[in-house]
This record gives C-alpha cells, sequence and structure tokens, in this order.
C-alpha cells in the first residue's frame, strides 16, 4: 500500500532513554530540534501523516524500531514485537534521575520513565528520585544521609527475603504504626534538618512545604526498619504469643532495632504497645489467615 512520508529525520537525532514514556521522548525531541510538537505529528497542514506513530518516531529520530521498542514500554501497543513484558503493575510515571538522565543523554532536557515505584533512591548518584519529587530539581542530594541510600538496598533485600506479598503487606500495615509516631513526635535524629536545609538551598522553586520530598526521604529508613520487623513471622508470632515473657522479649526487640530518642510516657506508651500487637495480628491474619484466627482467639 502506498504510503505517502511525509516524515523526515530531524537534524538531532536524541535515543531514547532506557523506560522513557513516549511523550516524554517526543517532548525532547521538539525541544532538543525546536519544532512544535504539533509539527511533529502532523508535518503537513494538507495531508496528515499516515505512519504509525512508531514509524514515524523511528524516521524522526534515527532509532531503529527494535531499539525503540527495547526503550520505550508504550510501544509494545504499537504493533511493535514484544521484545520484552509490558509495563508491569508496580511501575509509574516519574522523573527519571536528572543526573543519569546528563550521563546517558548527554542532555539536560528532563526525562519521564516507567519506574518501579520501590525505587526511591538513584544509587548511582544518590539522589532521591521517588515520592514526592514533582519536578527534577526536587530530587534531593542524599550524599549527607548515607542511611537514607542504605535503607533503599535494604529493602531491596527484605523484599527479595520475604517476596513482595509479605513486603507489600507489612509496608501497608506499618503505615498507621509510622503515622502515630511521627504524630507523637518521633524525631528522626539530625536527617530532618538536614534534608530540609538541602532543599531550601536549591532555590526558591524549590519550597520547603509539606509535601517535598525530604520529610519523606528522612523518614526513609524507619520506615524499611519497621517493614523488616513486622515481615519476620517469627518476631510476629512471638508479639502475639500467651507467654508474657515472649511478648516482652519481642517488644524489647522492637525497641532495640527501632530506638525512639525521646521515650513515650502514659497512654501513648499503651498505644504503642497496643498498636504494635494490633499490626501483627493484622499482618499474621493477612498472611497466614489460619493462624491469624488463632492468635486472636487466643488473646
Ligand atoms: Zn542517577
Amino acid at each position: 500500500m502506498f504510503r505517502p512520508a511525509l516524515v523526515r529525520p530531524l537534524p538531532i537525532q536524541l535515543p531514547p532513554f532506557p523506560g522513557e514514556c513516549e511523550s516524554s521522548y517526543w517532548n525532547r525531541l521538539s525541544q532538543a530540534n525546536r519544532v512544535p510538537l504539533a509539527r511533529l505529528w502532523a508535518p503537513s497542514r494538507w495531508l496528515r501523516s499516515r505512519l504509525a506513530t512508531a514509524d514515524a518516531l523511528c524516521i524522526l529520530s534515527g532509532q531503529s524500531r527494535e531499539h525503540l521498542a527495547l526503550t520505550i514500554p508504550d510501544l509494545y501497543t504499537g504493533g511493535l514485537p514484544p521484545a520484552r513484558p509490558p509495563i508491569p503493575d508496580d511501575h509509574v510515571q516519574r522523573w527519571a534521575c536528572r543526573r543519569c538522565v546528563v550521563a546517558r543523554t548527554g542532555w539536560t532536557l528532563p526525562v519521564r520513565v516507567w519506574a518501579c515505584v520501590h525505587d526511591e533512591v538513584c544509587p548511582r548518584h544518590n539522589l532521591w528520585i521517588g515520592r514526592e519529587v514533582f519536578t527534577p530539581e526536587q530530587q534531593l542530594d542524599l550524599t549527607r544521609t548515607p542511611d537514607v541510600i542504605r535503607a533503599q538496598r535494604r529493602y531491596w533485600r527484605l523484599r527479595r527475603r520475604y517476596g513482595p506479598t509479605a513486603t507489600d503487606t507489612c509496608q501497608e500495615a506499618t503505615s498507621k504504626l509510622w503515622s502515630g509516631l511521627a504524630h507523637r513526635h518521633y524525631r528522626l535524629n539530625r536527617r530532618v534538618e538536614l534534608l530540609h536545609d538541602l532543599a531550601r538551598v536549591k532555590g526558591p522553586e524549590v519550597a520547603p512545604d509539606r509535601t517535598a520530598p525530604w520529610r519523606i526521604a528522612a523518614g526513609y529508613p524507619e520506615r524499611v526498619t519497621l517493614i523488616g520487623l513486622f515481615a519476620s513471622a517469627h518476631w510476629r508470632r512471638a508479639v502475639l504469643n500467651d507467654d508474657l515473657l515472649v511478648v516482652a522479649q519481642a517488644l524489647a526487640e522492637f525497641h532495640r532495632r527501632f530506638p525512639l530518642q525521646t521515650p513515650l510516657r502514659g497512654t501513648s506508651r499503651t498505644w504503642l504497645s497496643t498498636t504494635i500487637e494490633a499490626t501483627a495480628r493484622q499482618i499474621e491474619g493477612l498472611l497466614n489467615p489460619s493462624r491469624g484466627a488463632t492468635a486472636s482467639t487466643a488473646r
């Protein structure tokens, strides 16, 4: 079938970034070549290009179909042979690490990628790239808080050891305990102040407000510690044990792994022990329904 080829290769041909969203790649080609996006999509005013998106991208960018299919996950549905599985459920659109972008593309033009929701830190460049990052400039430098970088590695070790289901369940279930501790003025060493100051020195465009990533990055090591503690079936069952001595040892283990800088007193202290127990029971019930039921009737 005759297809009028109205699309010509662009003068500047950027390679796609691994995992790049299709719209991001179109935007970068448009910005690098200073050609409006609308003109890339429909180069002629009289006759719209009949070329499929992937074909048009091949010609414009000078990249092979195979390379585009391998690097841009959105193009799997564009009729290209699937070179690898489609976008997994735990992948979200976010900004690629701005230092990886410069290193790989040679350009500072920001890149949107499909990234795993559990990758919060770029291990190569020590930047926080995960939750609460809404612009590439908001990616926080973690060089002065190496425990946040170590926590990312620890998180992946936990996920490999206990599996995705148990890790996700513990992450979800411990969030209430974590927000309760924050509400009771649990202090995070000097990490909060350090990351807050780093966010502020970046300039007025990064307002160190409640939604900025410094707050969530500062608490990340503790979040991973909580997940690791509750992921251990042995420890959970000790918390839910009938023998009060075993329970006391399990709670002591909690305080050893999760030291509170200012010990909780009175109702807060009671709240902590009941919330630890309720959280352990909830996780046990979700992961091992028969054991969870036994534990809840036993106490
Ligand atoms: Zn990076």
